[in-house]
């Protein structure tokens, strides 16, 4: 299959590139490289720099490089700036999608895999979450996901799209032999920050709140390996093979951790000291978000192979411990 990777060069994208090639597909990437790293892909996988809201750029690219399916990890994913810039995340997570879709359309392309997020269910009455709970998001961000999974929908029924929306709880880790990882800027996500903490790159970590309903008093999420999420992906091609058919899976491990959980854990894989401090709650943070994923266990025969945090975390720590300026290293 020629997959177009869009966001190829950000954190999960590029994870999904590697996996790509390695499976016996055949990925393209475009990417604008505002977040992404040029580093982060192989020199030998097809790269176009520019915009997937460009239309006429995207309809034409689909057609010379010949591309079967679509992959879509290129969102502003700031929950905080959604909030202060909403016009941002419309026109980049929804409007400019929109385009895409009517590129893909014009071409003739007819698969498509979305990255959508455990962000979409708000704050749910129930846990673990499954697809089928209420979509209620409490941010900008959550919500334009939400607004493009409807769109898909629209137009699987309409022009026979056929599309996977995966809803990722909290992506993490690096792969494997250390070659890529997780580098953002800025970072906002707590495992590289309590690295970056160990490691002395910030003074200390802030816990944003240790009086939360549960168990130790801090928020409790669904940490995913980041090629768990990346293999999810493959697996659902199969399912596309018939015009129209859509599907919506939760990736996560189905088991919480906690903040001062995660802060333990980096302090024993690293050896190291996790300065940190208690400050207050962070505005929309739920207190516990983890996934029932067994829909995607059973319909795409996938389990996550990172169940251990540890074992998650060592893959995090060997990156940022080799890479300590990230891609710039
Ligand atoms: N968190 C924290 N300090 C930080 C960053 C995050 O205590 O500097 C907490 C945050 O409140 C949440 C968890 O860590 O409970 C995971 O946050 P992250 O931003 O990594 O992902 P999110 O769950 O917001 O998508």
């Amino acid at each position: 299959m020629r997959v177009l990777v869009i966001g190829g060069a950000g954190y999960i994208g590029s994870h999904c590139v590697r996996l790509l090639k390695e499976n016996g597909h055949e990925p393209v990437v475009l990417d604008n490289l505002v977040y992404g790293h040029r580093t982060a892909v192989a020199e030998d996988i097809p790269f176009h720099n520019g915009d997937l809201g460009d239309k006429a750029f995207v309809e034409e690219l689909l057609a010379e490089e010949r591309i079967d399916l679509v992959m879509h990890f290129a969102a502003y994913a700031y929950v905080g700036e959604s909030v202060t810039d909403p016009l941002k995340y419309y026109e980049n997570n929804l409007a400019a999608p929109i385009r895409l879709l009517a590129a893909m359309r014009a071409a003739g392309v007819k698969r498509f895999v979305f990255s959508s997020t455990c962000a979409t269910y708000g704050i749910p009455d129930t846990m673990p979450i499954t697809e089928d709970l209420p979509q209620r998001p409490i941010n900008p961000y959550g919500q334009t996901k939400l607004d493009f999974e409807n769109c898909l929908k629209a137009c699987a029924n309409a022009y026979g799209l056929s599309f996977a929306s995966f809803r990722y709880f909290n992506a993490a880790g690096a792969a494997e032999d250390g070659c890529i990882g997780e580098d953002h800027d800025p970072e906002t996500h707590l495992i590289p920050l309590a690295i970056w903490a160990a490691q002395g790159k910030i003074p200390e970590l802030t816990v944003f709140g240790d009086d939360y309903d549960t168990p130790d008093g801090t928020c409790l999420r669904d940490y995913i390996h980041v090629d768990d999420l990346a293999r999810a992906h493959i697996a659902v091609f199969p399912k596309l093979d018939e015009p129209g058919a859509h599907f919506f899976y939760n990736l996560g491990t189905g088991k919480p951790a906690s903040v001062l959980e995660v802060i333990r854990t980096v302090e024993e894989v690293s050896g190291l000291k996790v300065p940190h401090s208690i400050g207050p709650r962070r505005a929309g943070d739920p207190p516990a978000l983890y996934a029932d994923s067994s829909k995607a266990q059973k319909e795409l025969s996938w389990t996550p192979r990172h169940m251990v945090l540890k074992d998650l975390i060592e893959t995090a720590w060997r990156w940022h411990r080799d890479h300590p300026d990230g891609f710039a290293s």
